[in-house]
């Protein structure tokens, strides 16, 4: 996979770093990702990895814009009340930049769909905002064998966690949550700056992953307070007994 002379300007920011470089930038044109979300989440992630040229981007999202939508989703404006999320999120990644291939996929992913959907991506980011869909989303990737980076913000608090195989998403929340499809955004509230920071650790991760920067994220979940701007991680550990990829 190789660059134009234009691709090598666009990027030249990036290929300055050692650890990017030509080889790392060629990766990420290389590099197929499945986001979740065009939410808060989403609204970070998609610039993000459109500006960094992963080659190929699909955006799976099922929702129309709502106005209390626009304090935490910077990609809409005010005109898009009632239209497609999926649909607009990708002509604004078509619009940041046209070297990367978009599709939009404007439906509601769930444990029917989900692997149809996953398939033949290199990695999925899932910023999706309930349980039900999470839990479906990790579930095919372990599945499908894929890297999964599930992020989350919820009030002040939030979280991301790379997963791959073993242990998954499910090791961490276990089976309870199967049926929860409530939005918790819209009870509890969230702070919009702390969907973007979180959205852009996420997006973070994942192009480290790609690229192959630092150490190995799976596993590892990074816990962010944005009322005492503190980060930690902690480990996941594997639950033997987890019904998605206790047999993978
Ligand atoms: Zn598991």
């Amino acid at each position: 996979m190789s660059l134009s002379d234009e691709e090598l300007e666009r990027y030249a920011r990036h290929i300055v770093l050692p650890q990017v470089g030509g080889v790392g930038q060629r990766k990420l044109k290389g590099a197929s990702v499945a986001v979740i979300g065009a939410g808060g989440v989403g609204s970070a992630v998609i610039p993000a990895l459109a500006g960094a040229g992963v080659g190929k981007l699909t955006i799976i999202d099922g929702d129309v814009v709502e106005i209390a939508n626009l304090h935490r989703q910077p990609l809409f404006g005010e005109a898009d009340e009632g239209k497609a999320k999926a649909q607009l999120a990708a002509e604004f990644a078509k619009r940041l930049n046209r070297f990367v291939a978009v599709t939009s996929k404007p439906e509601r992913i769930d444990s029917a769909n989900a692997e149809r959907l996953l398939a033949g991506h290199s990695l999925v980011i899932d910023g999706s905002d309930n349980f039900a869909t999470r839990l479906a989303v990790s579930n095919a990737c372990v599945g499908l064998g894929l890297p999964l980076v599930a992020a989350a913000a919820i009030q002040f608090q939030g979280q991301v966690g790379m997963f791959r195989a073993k242990p998954c998403y499910r090791c961490f929340v276990g089976d309870a949550f199967d049926a929860d499809d409530c939005d918790n955004c819209s009870e509890l509230g969230v702070l919009g700056a702390l969907t973007a920071t979180i959205g852009s650790f996420a997006a973070l991760l994942a192009i480290n992953a790609i690229v192959g920067i630092g150490e190995d994220q799976s596993g590892r979940l990074h816990l962010f307070d944005g009322e005492k701007f503190s980060w930690r991680s902690i480990r996941i550990p594997a639950d033997p007994a987890c019904k998605a990829c206790s047999s993978a």
